[in-house]
């Protein structure tokens, strides 16, 4: 089966087409899928084209199957299934200037960082890009929005996979998350997170496309790097620096770098000269995340007093930084902790654990 979230406004008109429909019914059914409705839904077009479409597309590509409110915050964690039974996982977070929603780009991720719970089970799938979209569109109708009222207004993509990995998908979502006739959400409203695949990053650089590049740096020595995020062994960190001055050049956006404070590993002193001497001066602003500890993992969180001393060192060698707040923390809001406690719930009870 097929997904028509994959499809832009101007494909579906050529499947319409193809029905011997008229084609203004490709606009109807657009704005229905992207305001969340599933196909069977969309009672402005025939019950017989309905059903055309149902023999070839499914009719709800992405499930909310769990949802998760913070007590403290108002933040919303999402479990979604997809259409072949894999499960993936978004948070909303609620701000004064709107609501930002972290989606997921693959099933899994095969980047294996050190502190994260998404590539604990390696790489399952690529998401398509109308799986990627259909988690907002999911979202934005279950909190009463559609294509005309957005609740959505901002995306990042935080959630669990390497959105460069599976390049040529999140730039199709990316574009059809900005068309007018859908969601309207511009690219200078969404963020993407990178490991730091420099060759795409690169190539990013060139799709005319306005996103926000956010890259996890989590040490700015490449050596030490490595024991953090595998994906150092490929690529130096000077390689990352250079890719985002041609991305700034390109697209005249501020980039930000990650910067997940693990005790003992990348909060010292040295660090943070190394980062000022390396960012001083470039179009940037680092961002300090306090860890979330996985419990698979055998990582310690910078205490909260030294994330802030590590921040006054920044800030004093001329760099801009902010220490993130954290959200969540009640509801498994790390990168891929909710799937991965899901998963094991499922396989417990099937008795494999
Ligand atoms: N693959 C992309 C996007 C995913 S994660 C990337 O690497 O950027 C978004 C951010 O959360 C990344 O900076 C990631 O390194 C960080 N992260 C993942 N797990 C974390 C954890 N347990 N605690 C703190 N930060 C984490």
């Amino acid at each position: 089966m097929e997904i028509l979230h994959d499809y832009l406004e101007e494909e579906i008109k050529n499947l319409i087409e193809e029905y011997g429909e008229k084609s203004f019914r490709a606009g109807q059914i657009y704005r229905g899928i992207h305001s969340g409705k599933k196909i069977s839904q969309i009672t402005d077009i025939s019950k017989d084209l309905r059903k055309k479409l149902l023999e070839r597309f499914v009719d709800n590509p992405v499930e909310i199957i769990e949802v998760r409110k913070s007590k403290i915050d108002g933040t919303e964690k999402f479990l979604f299934r997809l259409f072949d039974g894999n499960v993936i996982e978004g948070v909303l977070m609620k701000y004064k200037y709107g609501n930002t929603q972290c989606v997921s780009t693959q099933v899994g991720c095969r980047m294996g960082c050190a502190f994260c719970a998404s590539g604990i089970g390696g790489l399952v799938r690529n998401l398509t890009s109308g799986e990627i979209l259909g988690q907002i569109t999911a979202v934005n109708a279950y909190l009463g929005g559609n294509t005309e009222k957005r609740a959505v207004t901002n995306v990042v993509l935080m959630g669990s996979g390497e959105p460069l990995d599976n390049y040529d998908n999140v730039v199709k979502f990316i574009r059809n998350l900005s068309s007018p006739k859908g969601l309207n959400v511009s690219p200078r409203n969404v963020s993407l997170s990178t490991c730091g695949l420099v060759p795409q990053m690169k190539k990013l650089s060139n799709e005319n496309l306005d996103v926000n590049l956010t890259v996890s740096l989590h040490n700015p020595f490449d050596e030490r790097r490595k024991n953090l995020m595998p994906i150092a062994k490929k690529y130096t960190v000077k390689e990352i620096l250079d890719a985002c001055n041609e991305y700034f050049k390109k697209t005249k956006r501020r980039y930000i770098f990650e910067y997940s404070l693990v005790k003992g590993e990348n909060d010292t002193k040295e660090c943070a000269e190394e980062l000022i001497r390396l960012l001083k001066g470039r179009p940037c602003h680092v961002n300090l995340i306090r860890l979330n500890e996985v419990k698979e993992k055998n990582l310690e969180a910078t205490a909260d007093k030294d994330a802030y001393r590590f921040l006054g060192l920044l800030e004093r060698g001329g760099l801009s930084a902010t220490v993130r707040r954290q959200i969540g923390v009640d509801i498994d809001g790390a990168c891929g902790q909710l799937r991965r406690n899901y998963l094991e719930k499922e396989n417990t009870e099937e008795g494999l654990f």
